[in-house]
């Protein structure tokens, strides 16, 4: 028998096949015999389509079984999947057809006819529907089809998927991640978060982005658990759903809103072991919150769509609040100078990895991927951060949102850490604005606390007697909230552009 990489048939030995995979809203369950099946269904119908080893499948459909089967019939295939963000408007969806180059694009009922004409401009072969009822052209042609596939051999540096990364400057770009890739991140994480028999995953992230797709689904799937799979994060239909969950993964303005409910308390997570928290920093204040009002201890991780995660705090011992914790087991994590070396515990500098979870380069951009990498290999993360003496790691944030200014380098989070604390502050954003004596001029822009009005001055003055005066921000902005992308991160590049003007 020839000896398979392909991470469908890695999964498909560990399936249960009468255990219960996706529990849906409609209180409809699939098991994983019926996974098996229609993964099948659509593998065939993929075939039918044209799809042949190595080609690409893009997607651009709402959150759904059938596009879990959608997703796992591409890996049975042979081919790599290209999910892309719902949000995508045309001139984003036409550069990735025509960057990826599909053979086939799925796309939901009601946007087919604009998807049709970017489709064509872009030379892609076939078009497809896809509805999150169950309904379009692609489960219909599944369900003609046979509910054995025999799944493609694959390699460990086979494509699974291309994921474009969202980057908030340029075009974005096509992490390729491979087979080798996707199972080295998913057994770690597996084995690391401890997951165990009888565990339900609470799935409330959508499923284009690395953090619902490669490490709450995979995670689940590796395990042969149930998931509660819903479309959207709801607080109300969360808290509902707690006490007959065991594992929560949510990025941190899941975790502000869950404050918000009143119910919200140690009761409603009586069948809990475990609150994961990613994808953009949490706050101190959600962290202590969230730990007096439940008792839980939410654990940060950190990763990227460029590698799966990299650091996590510990399942057993010390959840430290502001850290990601410590490197995880297989990834080599080092924070380095702009030599590459390694920088003592306490210095700040760039945060590069190594490991077998660390993708295979930019799609089509081999310049990109070895001007991203170090002579000895290691991936530059473009974030900032600093190890402690006992080896937890700190984000400090995103390289290009460094500010420098009068020529010294200044840190947001430094900054953002005092003003969050100061009276009547609920969260800011510092950034960097153009200015013509320094550079760049340090500038927060503030979220007042709900009845709150801070005054401006109160803030300069409080930050004046925290740190050093060139951190002092020399202009003070207030809004109503942040700007957020659907992983919760702020969007600098958007604040700098509209106090930058
Ligand atoms: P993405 O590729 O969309 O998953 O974004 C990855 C980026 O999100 C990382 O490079 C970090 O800048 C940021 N990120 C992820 N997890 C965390 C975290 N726990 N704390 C701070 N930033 C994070």
């Amino acid at each position: 028998m020839t000896v398979s990489a392909n991470l469908y048939g890695r999964f498909a030995e560990r399936f249960e096949p009468t255990a219960v995979c996706l529990q849906l809203p409609d209180g409809r369950n699939i098991d994983y015999a019926e996974l098996d099946r229609q993964t099948a269904r659509y593998a065939h119908a993929l075939v039918a389509l044209g799809v042949k080893p190595g080609d690409r499948v893009a997607a651009q459909v709402d959150k759904s079984p059938e596009a879990v089967y959608l997703y796992l019939a591409t890996l049975r295939a042979g081919a790599a999947f290209l999910p892309m963000n719902t949000a995508y408007q045309s001139g984003e969806v036409s550069h990735l057809l025509g960057d990826a180059r599909p053979t086939v694009f799925v796309v939901r009922p009601a946007a087919a006819e604009p998807a049709r004409a970017l489709a064509t401009a872009a030379g892609v072969p076939r078009m497809v529907t896809l509805g999150d009822a169950g309904d379009g052209e692609l489960p219909a042609l599944a369900a003609a089809q046979t509910s054995e596939f025999a799944t493609i051999v694959r390699q460990e540096s086979d494509l699974a998927a291309i994921l474009y990364t969202s980057g908030t400057t340029g075009k974005p770009k096509g992490a390729m991640l491979t087979h080798g890739n996707l199972h080295a991140g998913v057994s770690v994480l597996h084995r690391f978060w401890r997951f165990q028999p009888g565990d339900v995953l609470l799935h409330v992230l959508p499923i284009f982005h690395i953090h619902g797709l490669f490490v709450a689904l995979h995670c689940a799937l590796w395990n042969a658990s149930a998931m509660w799979f819903e479309p959207r994060f709801d607080a109300k239909r969360v808290l509902q759903l707690l006490p007959r969950s065991t594992v929560f993964m949510g990025v941190p303005t899941n975790y502000v809103r869950l404050l918000t409910e009143a119910g919200l308390d140690a009761d409603a997570c009586r069948g809990m072991r475990l609150f994961i928290s990613g994808s953009a920093p949490l706050l101190p204040d959600t962290f202590q919150r969230f730990q007096s009002r439940t008792g839980h201890t939410i654990l940060e991780r950190y990763g990227m769509t460029e590698g799966g995660m990299f650091a996590s705090n510990p399942y057993e011992g010390g959840r430290r609040c502001g850290t990601v914790g410590q490197p995880l087991p297989g990834v080599s994590l080092r924070v380095a100078d702009e030599h590459d070396r390694p920088v003592p515990p306490g210095t700040i500098g760039s945060i590069q990895v190594k490991g077998a979870n660390v993708f295979a380069g930019y799609w089509q951009l081999p310049e990109k991927t070895a001007e991203e990498h170090t002579a000895d290999g290691y991936f530059r993360t473009g974030d900032l951060g600093v190890f402690s003496d006992d080896g937890y790691l700190g984000i400090v944030g995103r390289s290009k949102d460094l500010i420098i200014t009068g020529g010294l380098n200044v840190y947001p989070k430094e900054i953002e850490e005092i003003i969050d604390a100061l009276p009547g502050v609920a969260e800011s954003a510092v950034i960097g604005l153009p200015h013509a004596d320094f550079g760049e001029a340090v500038t927060a822009v503030i979220v007042p606390a709900a009845g709150a009005q801070p005054d401006a001055g109160a803030i300069i003055a409080g930050v004046k007697a925290a740190l050093a005066g060139f951190k002092v921000p020399k202009a003070v902005h207030f809004v109503a909230e942040l700007p957020r992308n659907t992983m919760g991160k702020v969007q600098k590049n958007l604040l700098r552009q509209q106090f930058g003007a």
